[in-house]
């Protein structure tokens, strides 16, 4: 009998003629996962109160189906650590990123989580989240407004569903 390995263009014709579409379980389940991310409840300071507009009618978060805010880390799969991060508060952060399920993402939203902002030689604050837990992607700004949240998140989404595409993201700066 013979085996196929592969498929050659007129059988792609062929199967999607018949309604047939063959993909990857990862690529499946990255799609998935890149549009239904689940966000935390928590927020550090003032920016979080950029990321609650995000979530408002204005704004409207939930176009893209990033709505839901859970209450508990164990349903979430994004930590979106908007603000000023302390080291007395930074042990909080990271037991919370470590209750949620892989797989799991975080978003450093503002100055002050991406590096400290204007408090970066406080001896009380960490210069930056990464210091604590790994991040994914860094949104600028003091505050970045609820647009940059949004495209930050989209961001994700993309590095979600295409892995390869970090790069391209990266070559584009
Ligand atoms: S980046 Fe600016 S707005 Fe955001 S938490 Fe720091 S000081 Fe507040």
């Amino acid at each position: 009998m013979e085996v196929k390995h592969g498929f050659s263009g007129d059988d792609r014709q062929e199967l999607l003629a018949k309604n047939i579409i063959l993909t990857t379980v990862e690529t499946v389940l990255s799609w998935a996962r890149g549009n239904s991310l689940w966000p935390l409840t928590s927020g550090l300071a003032c920016c979080a109160i950029e990321m609650m507009c995000a979530a408002s009618g204005r704004f409207d978060l939930a176009r893209f189906g990033y709505e839901v805010f859970r209450p508990s880390p164990r349903q979430a799969d994004l930590l979106i650590a908007a603000g000023t991060l302390t080291w007395k508060m930074a042990p909080v952060l990271k037991r919370l990123y470590e209750q949620m399920p892989e797989p799991k993402y975080v978003i450093a939203m503002g100055s002050c989580a991406n590096t400290g902002g204007p408090f970066a030689d406080s001896y009380a604050v960490v210069p930056g989240v990464d210091y604590v837990i790994p991040v994914d992607v860094y949104i600028p700004g003091c505050p970045p407004r609820p647009e940059a949240l949004i495209h930050g998140i989209l961001q994700l989404k993309r590095k979600i569903q295409n892995p390869g595409v970090v790069k391209a993201i990266a070559h584009e700066r």
